[in-house]
C-alpha cells in the first residue's frame, strides 16, 4: 500500500485527525492519531500487520517473539505475531518502570521485534528496549503503524513504519494555533 492509500484508510476510520489537539504529553499538535479506532476492526488490523510484515521480510529480518508496550501496542503486537506466527508478549509500566509481568519472559538470544502503534519522541520505545536488556534477548527491529517523528528517532536497530508523518507539536505557550485564538481539544478523553 502507498502512503496516500494508508493515510486515507486511517482517515476514513477517524484514526488520523487533523485540527488542533492537546496530546497526552501536554503538547499541542495539528495531528492526532488514535490507533484503536482502526484496530477495532480485526480485518483492518490484519491488513496493516501484513504490510508491516512485508517490510521485515524484504529486509530479511527474522523474529522469534513480538514485544509491545501496553496499552497502545498490544492489539497491533498481537496481530503482528499472528501474521509472523510467533508469540506476543507485552510490557507494562509499574510505578514509572517498564517491565515484563504476568510470568512473561525472554530467552537468551531470542530475536525480539518491538511493535508500537505510534512513535512520537521514541522515549517510551527506548524504555521498552532497555527493560529487555537483562534477559539477553536481542532486539532485531522496531515497527510502528505511524511514525510521528518522520524517521528522526534512532533505536540502533532497523525500524519500519507504515505511515511517516512530520507532525508538528508545540508547547502550549508557543502554539501558533492557540495564538490564532483556536482552542485545543483532547480527542482521546471525549466520550
Ligand atoms: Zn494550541
Amino acid at each position: 500500500m502507498q502512503q496516500e492509500e494508508l493515510k486515507t484508510l486511517f482517515k476514513e476510520n477517524n484514526a488520523l485527525l487533523t485540527g488542533h489537539f492537546k496530546l497526552s504529553s501536554g503538547l499541542h499538535s495539528d495531528t492526532y492519531f488514535q490507533s484503536a479506532l482502526i484496530l477495532q476492526y480485526p480485518k483492518k488490523a490484519e491488513i496493516l500487520s501484513q504490510e508491516l510484515a512485508k517490510k521485515l521480510k524484504e529486509s530479511g529480518i527474522e523474529v522469534d517473539v513480538v514485544v509491545s508496550p501496553a496499552m497502545g501496542g498490544i492489539i497491533i503486537g498481537q496481530e503482528m505475531a499472528r501474521v509472523l506466527r510467533v508469540r506476543a508478549i507485552f510490557t507494562e509500566r509499574v510505578d514509572g518502570t517498564v517491565l515484563l509481568r504476568r510470568g512473561f519472559s525472554l530467552k537468551e538470544n531470542e530475536k525480539v521485534l518491538i511493535v508500537e502503534d505510534v512513535i512520537t519522541t521514541g522515549l517510551s520505545t527506548k524504555e521498552v528496549i532497555n527493560s529487555l536488556k537483562s534477559s539477553g534477548a536481542k532486539v532485531v527491529a522496531v515497527v510502528s503503524l505511524v511514525d510521528r517523528s518522520a524517521g528522526k528517532v534512532d533505536f540502533g536497530v532497523p525500524r519500519f513504519s507504515l505511515l511517516s508523518i512530520d507532525a508538528k507539536s508545540y508547547k502550549e505557550e508557543e502554539c501558533p494555533m492557540c495564538k490564532e485564538g483556536s482552542k485545543a481539544i483532547k480527542p482521546g478523553s471525549r466520550r
